[in-house]
């Protein structure tokens, strides 16, 4: 048999014949005592100290173990102290020789805190849950995008058919344009390993009805029956999208013509010019400026001028590759940056831009020409209006010479 020991962070008591004849001092505390002592001194038998409910389970526990017919095990009683409080101890047998004969310690440990710890998580969980239900923000927690929960918020945002349906046969990743998925899965991946504790992103969503709508959504990291899980609170966005890109395109668009505005111009310029001078890239500019337009403007008024800039405006669009970039320069010129584009490619563009015009029928003015200046980046260029400045130069030799033609700025 195993000696008696005796470990002070635990409760002992040791029984013999159905007597105590012994506990420790943590075991007179937890059951209300002062000492150890005092115990002994106040109780006839341990079953004083067990929930009568527990007595049966008690003394046939102590029976089997001391004849061997159970093996030691743990197990968990309802205990009440002398001064009323119920509290649950989780107890340990072992069979130990005291004064020569055979008797049963038993070890116990307060489950108290534990237990209490344990519902409070369940009542928070509780909360919770009943609070996302409730709210009026669509909620879904997902694990890899297969919902556990959505609720009646997110149905109707969703334009889903109804919360069961969704629960049973839907992979939220399939709700995002294909090429969100690799974003959505690297977020979800560094949620769900703790890297990230929440994240806020605004993605485009196809509803269940197949219409497209935005939604700002907030990922976080939560608990979920026991298991980390992934809660997505969602946000319709799709007007203030809509409105944002719209003011944007408003920024950069010149309103009579409907081709980006000198500010756009100088966005690109720039851009271009810092990947000239960083990677080498080339990039050409044609600088254009209607001839005789005061003409124009002074023989039809200033309204057929305003429909001559909007029909020039959308020829050279019409004409333009994919890459070139055109915008309202001024008054009546336009400029256009073409991207990797060299002096050769830019001229060839000029002209057949040139010629376009020049063909084009106009209602009241019957015709109208331009004269182009064309110049490319240059290796000695230090700033963007270098490049300008050498096409104003050759537009200005374009019109000196006779208007109606192309002039290159030859290095
Ligand atoms: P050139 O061949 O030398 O370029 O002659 P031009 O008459 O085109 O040149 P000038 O600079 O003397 O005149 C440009 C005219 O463009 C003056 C201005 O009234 C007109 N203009 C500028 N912006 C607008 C506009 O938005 N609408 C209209 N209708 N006219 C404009
Ligand atoms: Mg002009
Ligand atoms: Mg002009």
């Amino acid at each position: 048999m195993p000696k008696l020991t005796i470990d002070t962070q635990y409760g002992i008591i040791i029984i013999q014949d159905l007597e105590t004849v012994f506990v420790n001092e943590y075991y007179a505390h937890l059951y209300g005592y002062s000492s150890a002592s005092e115990l002994l001194n106040s109780i006839d038998s341990f079953l004083d100290l067990i929930d009568p409910s527990d007595h049966p389970k008690a003394i046939d526990n102590y029976y089997q173990t001391l004849k061997g017919d159970v093996l030691p095990r743990g197990r968990s009683f309802r205990n009440r102290d002398r001064h009323g409080r119920e509290f649950s101890v989780f107890a340990i047998d072992h069979v130990i020789e005291w004064n020569g004969k055979p008797a049963l310690q038993v070890t116990v440990i307060d489950l108290s805190a534990q237990e209490r710890a344990q519902q409070q998580l369940q009542e928070n969980e509780q909360k919770f849950k009943q609070l996302i239900t409730n709210s009026g923000q669509g909620i879904s927690v997902h694990r890899d995008f297969k919902p556990i929960f959505v609720n009646q918020a997110w149905v109707d945002l969703m334009h889903a058919p109804s919360i069961d349906a969704v629960l049973r046969d839907v992979n939220l990743l399939t709700l995002l344009p294909e090429e969100e998925h690799a974003n959505a899965q690297s977020r979800y991946q560094s949620l769900i390993s703790g890297r990230l504790s929440g994240a806020k992103t605004v993605v485009k969503n196809r509803c269940f009805d197949g219409e497209i709508r935005y939604f700002r959504v907030y990922d976080s990291l939560i608990e979920w029956d026991g298991a980390p899980a992934v809660q997505a609170v969602i946000e319709d966005v799709t007007d203030r999208v809509i409105l944002e890109a719209k003011l944007r395109q408003l920024s950069v668009t010149d309103p009579l013509t409907d081709i980006y505005n000198r500010r756009e111009l100088d966005r690109v310029l720039n851009q271009e010019f810092q990947k000239g001078q960083r990677y080498g890239h080339p990039f050409s500019v044609i600088l254009i400026d209607i001839d005789h337009f005061k003409v124009i403007n002074d023989t039809y008024g200033h309204d057929v001028g305003d429909n001559t800039l909007r029909a020039i405006a959308n020829t050279l669009r019409d004409t333009l590759r994919q890459t070139d970039v055109l915008g309202r320069w001024g008054g009546e010129e336009f400029l256009i940056v073409c991207p990797s584009t060299d002096l050769t490619g830019a001229s060839h563009l000029a002209n057949t831009l040139r010629s376009r015009i020049a063909n084009l029928a106009l209602d009241v003015t019957k015709s109208v020409t331009i004269s182009i200046g064309v110049a490319s980046l240059d290796t000695d260029d230090t700033q963007v209006s270098d490049v300008l400045k050498r096409a104003d130069r050759a537009l200005y030799d374009a019109k000196r010479n006779g208007r109606n033609q192309v002039k290159v700025d030859r290095p």
